[in-house]
């Protein structure tokens, strides 16, 4: 199939390359060029803009950090709205707002195009490997005509119904349930080393018991190591989704209190340590006694 993909950052790149290896026609575009030169040495050919990259494209995917960055290769002479192709499909990877894809899906069809939403759980080596947890929303049609491309880029691919924002409001969900496992997990592990125990043999007992599950054996082996640089999944992504979460929690008149004290220990990781930090390093915030009170 004719593919467009844009967005080759830590998650986008490895997406884009088994694309590429599935033998797709893959164009791709990066707002830094330099990061697509790895993708045309596999086989992927350079868009001049994200308006080439759409090109003839039966479907362009976007793998973008945020819902600003998103809007901008949409936007324009250049941008996706321009040149995506009447039928097409955009494929929207990211983490965004409910919003923002409610957005969407109205502004596409408005220029005769499809909107699907397809964001991922999964770090870029899950990515790289085409291990990603793929949520997809969009009609039934569209759906199908994508689900041979999101089968070569995950393990599983969870459906979630005709309406595109949903798979992001359920991506919301899973981010603030993973970061509400990393804080526990991190606050114990500080508990049990100022104790005498260990973070190790707590983490033993944890995964090997009630909390045998991936997202304790990752952040454990994680906060463990203290593997918090380079980044796999950076902080300040990680603040941008409790916000998404917040804003549709502020929308449908839901209360999140333990949001609040992720999103102000996130700030204060940012702060102390900079953006280039994991959001699993809250871990480290907590253990150095600087977590917001
Ligand atoms: P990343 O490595 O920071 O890559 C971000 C990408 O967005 C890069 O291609 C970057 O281009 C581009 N970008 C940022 N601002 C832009 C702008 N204003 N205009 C055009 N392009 C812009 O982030 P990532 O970790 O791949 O995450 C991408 C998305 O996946 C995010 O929504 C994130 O929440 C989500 N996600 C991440 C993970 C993870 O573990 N990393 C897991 C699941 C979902 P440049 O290269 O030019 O900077």
């Amino acid at each position: 199939m004719k593919i467009g993909f844009i967005g080759l950052g830590r998650m986008g790149a490895g997406i884009a390359a088994n694309l590429v290896r599935a033998s797709h026609v893959v164009s791709v575009w990066n707002r830094s060029a330099d990061k697509a030169q790895p993708l045309v040495e596999l086989g992927a050919t350079l868009a001049a803009n994200p308006r080439a990259a759409a090109g003839d494209a039966e479907a362009v995917f976007t793998m973008l950090g945020d819902d600003s960055a998103l809007r901008s290769v949409l936007a324009g002479p250049d941008g996706l709205y321009a040149g995506l192709k009447v039928g097409a499909i955009h494929v929207s990877m990211s983490t965004i707002g409910v919003a923002t894809a409610e957005e969407l899906t109205a502004k596409h069809a408005e220029h005769g195009q499809h909107f699907v939403s397809a964001p991922v759980f999964g770090r870029p080596e899950a990515a790289a490997a085409a291990k990603l947890f793929v949520l997809c929303a969009g009609s039934a049609e569209n759906l199908e005509r994508i689900a041979p491309l999101l089968a070569q880029v995950g393990q599983r691919v969870f459906p979630i119904g005709a309406k595109p924002a949903n798979a992001n409001l359920v991506k919301l969900c899973g981010n603030f349930m993973i970061l509400s496992a990393i804080e526990s997990l991190a606050e114990a592990m500080n508990l049990a080393e100022h104790g005498g125990v260990g973070k190790r043999a707590l983490l033993e007992v944890l995964t090997n018991t009630m909390f045998d599950v991936p997202v304790m054996r990752t952040y454990g082996a994680i906060i463990l190591e203290e593997r918090y640089r380079p980044a796999g999944f950076a902080a300040p992504w990680g603040l941008k989704d409790m916000r998404l979460a917040g804003e549709s929690a502020a929308s449908f008149n839901v209360d999140m209190p333990f949001l609040r004290v992720l999103d102000a220990n996130l700030v204060a990781t940012i702060a102390n340590e900079g953006t280039d930090i994991d959001w699993s390093g809250i871990a480290k915030t907590i253990a150095d006694g600087k977590a917001a009170r």
